[in-house]
């Protein structure tokens, strides 16, 4: 199987006094190869972490879809990029709730990371409302199947991150047949997207209130090739506690 993929996404926290803990990742991380281990500090850390990180990957959890040009506060691929941003996450649900971020804004923003040389973590995920209405994998698949087209070598640059809405800081994960269903559910989307062969090297994350102690249960789980970690990669001890359980 594909190497498990664990992501930090330290959304808005951290200042320099963090780049003692990206240390310490990466420390750990060069002694277990065995994963990938990345993280999307805020953007003003991302060049700090590049420089401290040597196995590491570096990410930004958002970029703007745009040349550069006037528009006051905002950031591109190409200047996260040149900061030293491998990948870029795109639709977390926090940008679609804060920002009302459409499926056609994410497009727009994919067409530039991929423009400017990132990788892609689309993630997608459903309201409690929408689950107990039993729509959750239809409306989870049409959030991906609305951006598959962007991806001309989905194997090089997408990664898909399933991120449950009312798992994130709740402290509640999905069951894991919950789990299992909407991976497979994704994977045959995108099987059927891009054949089986090109599918087989897109990495499905889960995201959602994953901790060291519910870690090892969720990253075995069929078609789960990691994790997306919001508030357990903050610490080194807590992050490292998830990336030795993959
Ligand atoms: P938590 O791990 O804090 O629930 O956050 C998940 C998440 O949104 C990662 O992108």
């Amino acid at each position: 199987a594909e190497r498990p993929y664990i992501v930090g996404n330290w959304k808005m926290f951290g200042t320099r006094a963090m780049l003692s803990e990206a240390r310490a990742i990466d420390r750990a991380a060069q002694r277990y190869m065995k994963v990938e281990v990345a993280v999307a500090p805020p953007y003003t850390l991302i060049h700090a972490v590049h420089r401290e990180a040597e196995q590491i990957g570096v990410g930004a959890q958002d970029c703007h879809p745009g040349a550069e040009g006037p528009h006051t506060g905002d950031i591109n691929a190409a200047m996260v990029a040149d900061a030293g941003a491998k990948f870029v996450i795109v639709g977390h649900s926090e940008r679609r709730q804060d920002h009302g971020e459409t499926n056609e804004l994410i497009n727009a923003k994919i067409d530039s990371a991929i423009e400017a040389g990132l990788r892609v973590i689309l993630c997608c995920g459903e309201s409690l409302e929408t689950r107990d209405a039993g729509d959750a994998e239809a409306f989870v698949l049409g959030q991906i199947k609305s951006a598959l087209g962007s991806f001309e070598d989905p194997a090089e640059r997408l990664t898909i991150a399933y991120e449950p809405i009312w798992a994130i800081g709740t402290g509640r994960t999905a069951t894991s047949a919950d789990i299992e269903a909407m991976h497979k559910a994704i994977r045959g989307l995108l099987d059927e997207t891009y054949g089986a062969e090109a599918s087989a090297d897109v990495r499905i994350l889960y995201g959602g209130s994953v901790k060291p102690e519910n870690a090892k249960e969720i990253l075995s789980l069929p078609e789960v090739g990691g994790a997306l970690v919001g508030g357990a990669s903050l610490s080194a001890e807590s992050f490292l506690g998830i990336v030795v359980a993959a």
